[in-house]
């Protein structure tokens, strides 16, 4: 907590029931599920123009609703199922079959998804505040009352009943003073992404030229004989849902502590930098690219990971593997551990996979979601309590969508039921959370999912 500004003296903007950081795709699923069917006032705050966070900043395909593998099981439901539901209906999704190892993905419109984030929060009663960050909090007792915001008007306090962190670096956490472990501390931090989107691109060209395999030909032949200097061996890109455009995920800037910002500068103008050299790549080497261009960069550059709160209990990389069961359990996962690495000679390839045994899902235990020893408080989603290997796994955004319902529900029944996050009744989050059609078990039943349409898959 930073004592810099005397907080006495900063007007009272609102006073709610829970407050929720970052309106990424964990913040928003926690504030419908905290608002949605209770009369709780819950703000959700953003500091940038939009919802959505990484799901529209940057992304169009979320990964982690099947396992991978020829057996795949659906393994998330519940409001995230709904948010696809929504973008299904406005023909804006498909099912992005499983080539790049991480399972079929529902790929969406990410325009189309910040309507659809704006629409559920205003149906859920969900009082959104854009254009505003968290800079600082107030304590009493050792316990988080307040939040301090800044906005173009000013700086403001909002008081809470209670906070969650969705902010993807733990910012609250951080102002509150509550121990989290930073990428980079032990192990390396994954790596930072611009993606960029072109357009003009001719796919059946492409396709016929050898698709992916041909690409990643392609891009070795490029790098081994220096002709373009791409950062990377094995970047990636798959169509979009809007005609003759493809999305990629290409740049690699590595060695970056995201919450410096100095060094966040530095990989922004280093991430363009290296786009437009895929650029030039892929208009003089890719067929079907001659005629294309950039037409879009992610509204800032992708951070995987910077820091995760030490939480009552921490995801392992053997709890993973193991396939580990809790009697806590509030969602599941079976999305690989895909760890970004910066290779140690800061050229080749370090892109390491490690599979959850037979297409399993292991349990994501509630304890998880809740910072050591605090009861005001959840952090969820990119901060969550996890080791680098096991938050590798466990970040894909149905997950982080599964952990906002989950946090969202706990925060409202510690309401209900007058206890800390610490004391929420574990069955009755359960059983309110397949009441809403969240997943708790791994289901028997293999999901078709080469069908073109979503509903088909339900
Ligand atoms: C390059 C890249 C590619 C990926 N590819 C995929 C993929 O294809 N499919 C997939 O499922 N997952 C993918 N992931 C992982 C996934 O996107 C993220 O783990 C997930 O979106 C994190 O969601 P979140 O809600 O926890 O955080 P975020 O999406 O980061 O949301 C946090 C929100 O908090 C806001 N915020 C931050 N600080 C403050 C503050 N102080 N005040 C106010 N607001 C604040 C931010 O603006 C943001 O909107 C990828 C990640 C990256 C970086």
């Amino acid at each position: 907590m930073f004592n810099f500004l005397v907080h006495e003296k900063i007007p009272l903007f609102a006073e709610v029931d829970v407050l929720v950081v970052g309106a990424g795709s964990a913040g928003c699923c926690a504030a419908l599920a905290a608002a949605e069917g209770t009369r709780h006032r819950v703000l959700l705050m953003e500091r940038y123009a939009f919802a959505g966070g990484t799901s529209t900043q940057m992304l169009d395909t979320f990964y982690g609703f099947f396992t991978p593998g020829d057996q795949p099981r659906k393994v998330v439901g519940g409001i995230p199922d709904r948010v696809v539901d929504r973008l299904d209906a406005a023909d804006a999704i498909f099912l992005r079959p499983n080539t790049y190892g991480a399972g079929t993905g529902v790929n969406y419109n990410p325009e189309r998804l910040k309507l659809v984030w704006d629409e559920m929060l205003a149906e859920a009663g969900v009082r959104v505040l854009l254009h505003t960050t968290l800079i600082d909090v107030e304590m009493f007792g050792g316990a988080i009352h307040g939040a301090v915001i800044w906005t173009k008007r000013g700086v403001f306090r909002i008081a809470a009943k209670c906070f969650i962190d969705a902010s993807g670096d733990a910012d609250l956490c951080h102002l509150a003073g509550l121990p989290y472990e930073k990428a980079g501390e032990i192990d390396p931090a994954q790596t930072l992404t611009t993606t960029f989107r072109m357009s003009n691109v001719d796919l059946a060209a492409y396709e016929k030229a050898g698709g992916k395999k041909m690409l990643m030909e392609r891009m070795g032949e490029a790098v081994d004989k220096g002709t373009h200097p791409l950062p990377r061996k094995a970047g990636s890109l798959h169509k979009m849902n809007a005609q003759g455009c493809v999305s990629t995920v290409a740049v690699r800037v590595t060695d970056v502590d995201a919450t410096n910002f100095e060094q966040l500068t530095a990989a922004e103008i280093e991430g363009r930098r290296q786009a437009f050299i895929y650029e030039r790549f892929f208009r003089e080497c890719v067929p079907g690219f001659a005629d294309s261009n950039i037409i879009g960069f992610s509204h800032q550059i992708g951070v995987r990971e910077t820091r995760r709160v030490y939480g009552e209990y921490r995801l392992t990389r053997n709890d993973c593997l193991g396939v580990a069961r809790f009697d806590d359990s509030v969602l599941l996962c079976g999305a690989p551990i895909e760890d970004h690495r910066s290779a140690p000679d800061g050229k080749s390839e370090e892109t390491i996979w490690g599979y959850i045994p037979n297409g399993n899902a292991y349990d994501v235990p509630y304890r998880t979601l809740v910072p050591r020893g605090r009861d005001e408080i959840w952090a969820i989603g990119r901060c969550f309590s996890a080791t680098h290997e096991a938050h590798a796994s466990c970040r894909s955004m149905a997950q982080t969508m599964a952990m906002g319902q989950a946090a969202g529900l706990a925060a409202a029944l510690s309401l209900d039921e007058n206890t800390g996050a610490r004391g929420v009744p574990i069955s009755k989050l359960q059983g309110r959370l397949r009441d809403l059609g969240a997943v708790l078990e791994m289901p028997e039943q293999v999901a078709e999912t080469a069908a073109d349409s979503w509903s088909k898959n339900r």
